[in-house]
């Protein structure tokens, strides 16, 4: 066995106080940072530490290179925001490692972070104090079908929701379908909670109802909550009430 070691770590919303200890550790400790370029920019450069910045949607590839720099003795982070586990880079080191048995043995830890929709639940309030689900409005990697369809049934269920990937450039209309959505389920005073950048300089909340919400108050750095029918503003916070009626 070989004294290389693989680190799947999240870094959390943005600021450098919301990584956890075990995080900040393995990154002391590590040879080579392995990452999206933005996630990578967030380590401090030192000396003996290599930098291993790749584009986005290379998952595989970027997972493929991990596992084998730690087969070769090297430590090796491989860093997503938030959390590794929650629409990010841990599911594609295992997906790589279901066709790399050679590598299976090796010692792969996955390091949790603060997913993006937890700390923007936080700065709001409790918005997520009930049931709630998380759904990547990405249709990247699943058909836009899939994610109506989920849509529908958490509204039906009466979820809070969490929409990861609202909006992007080659998207525009994605959230618009799904607003108009929400809309035939929700009644109009359904709260929702625009958090941008959450934990960076750029931070933004913003509370309004569904009758309000535009599409154009989400982009690709904003998390959206949606509260459930009983979700309600208490001073200048949201939350929803622990019992369901
Ligand atoms: N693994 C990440 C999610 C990656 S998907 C996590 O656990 O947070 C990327 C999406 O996450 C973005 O489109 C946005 O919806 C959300 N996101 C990531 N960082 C964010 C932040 N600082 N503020 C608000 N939303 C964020």
């Amino acid at each position: 066995m070989n004294a290389g070691w693989l680190c799947i770590a999240g870094l959390g919303p943005g600021d450098p106080s919301m990584l956890t200890p075990e995080v900040t550790q393995a990154l002391d400790q590590a040879t080579d940072v392995v990452g999206y370029i933005p996630y990578v920019a967030r380590v401090a450069p030192r000396a003996g530490l290599r930098l291993h910045p790749s584009d986005n949607r290379q998952e595989i590839a970027r997972a493929q290179a991990a596992l084998a720099m730690a087969a070769a003795g090297q430590r090796v982070v491989l860093v997503s925001s938030g959390d590794p586990g929650v629409f990010a880079m841990a599911s594609a080191v295992f997906e790589a490692l279901e066709a790399a048995p050679q590598w299976q043995q090796l010692d792969i830890r996955v390091l949790p972070g603060i997913t993006a929709m937890l700390a923007a639940a936080a700065r709001a309030g409790a918005p997520l104090g009930h049931d709630f689900c998380a759904i990547n409005l990405s249709d990247n990697l699943k058909p836009a079908t899939t994610i109506e369809a989920r849509v529908r049934a958490a509204a039906a269920a009466d979820f809070a929701m969490a929409f990861y990937n609202p909006r992007s450039v080659s998207r525009p209309d994605t959230f618009a379908r799904i607003l108009a959505l929400l809309r035939e389920t929700c009644e109009p005073e359904r709260l929702v909670v625009f958090a941008r950048a959450v934990g960076t300089p750029e931070e933004r909340l913003r509370t309004v109802t569904l009758a309000e919400a535009t599409p154009e108050m989400a982009d690709m750095r904003t998390v959206v909550l949606v509260g459930n029918a009983a979700t309600r503003r208490v001073g200048r916070f949201v939350y929803t009430p622990r019992a369901a009626r």
